[in-house]
């Protein structure tokens, strides 16, 4: 049994993490206000009408063919008191036995391929839809709206023990209260809704 925590990390939490660890310091303990861009604010739009979108579609085969006859659920909110995670999942697949996480950006993939930061997002959704429905996840997609790309992520059991471990660091993070040094190249910081209290200092 996990230790208790007070407030459970969430999914965002694990990508934040990977991205830059000071997004966790300022959004879990310093709780500052995130600046969110015109883009951002955008993206929730943009959300909304792509779930319309969705339900349209038939079954999962946006995604693959073999998924045609699969059952959708959006907004599936998911809590795993042993793994003292949360989120909420944009879709999930289910077909038979399978279970697949999909989960949609607003920005462009990594030429074609899934960022690192999103690979292990889905990962952390593939532990907690395990957690809920008593299955095995091996793979998700990624949906890149703006490209209109789907990206397959096969998840496996070494990414789902790296995310636990990455539970464990954040946990620690949230009741540690240290600010981390400034690990990332000034690249990562364009856009960040915390530059205006990091500074990089
Ligand atoms: S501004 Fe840069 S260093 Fe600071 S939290 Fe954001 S990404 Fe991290």
């Amino acid at each position: 049994m996990a230790e208790e925590f007070e407030e459970p990390v969430r999914v965002v939490d694990i990508k934040h993490y990977l991205y830059c660890p000071r997004i966790v310091y300022f959004d879990r303990v310093a709780r500052a206000e995130e600046r969110v861009f015109s883009q951002q604010s955008k993206s929730l739009e943009e959300h909304e009408r792509l779930e319309k979108l969705e339900k349209r579609r038939v079954g999962g085969f946006f995604y693959s063919g073999e998924l045609v006859d699969a059952e959708k659920v959006f907004q599936l909110r998911l809590r795993s008191e042993r793994l003292n995670l949360e989120g909420v999942l944009d879709c999930l697949l289910r077909l038979g036995k399978e279970a697949v996480p999909v989960d949609y950006k607003y920005m462009r993939s990594m030429r074609g391929r899934a960022w690192l930061d999103h690979r292990y997002q889905l990962t952390a959704y593939a532990l907690l839809v395990e957690d809920k429905l008593d299955c095995v996840v091996r793979r998700g997609f990624i949906y890149y709206v703006p490209e209109d790309r789907v990206v397959e992520v096969s998840v496996d059991e070494g990414m789902k023990r790296y995310v636990k471990r990455l539970i464990k660091r954040v946990e620690y993070m949230m009741h540690g209260e240290e600010l981390p040094p400034v690990r990332v190249p000034p690249s990562k910081c364009a856009g960040c809704g915390f530059f205006w209290i990091c500074r990089r200092v």
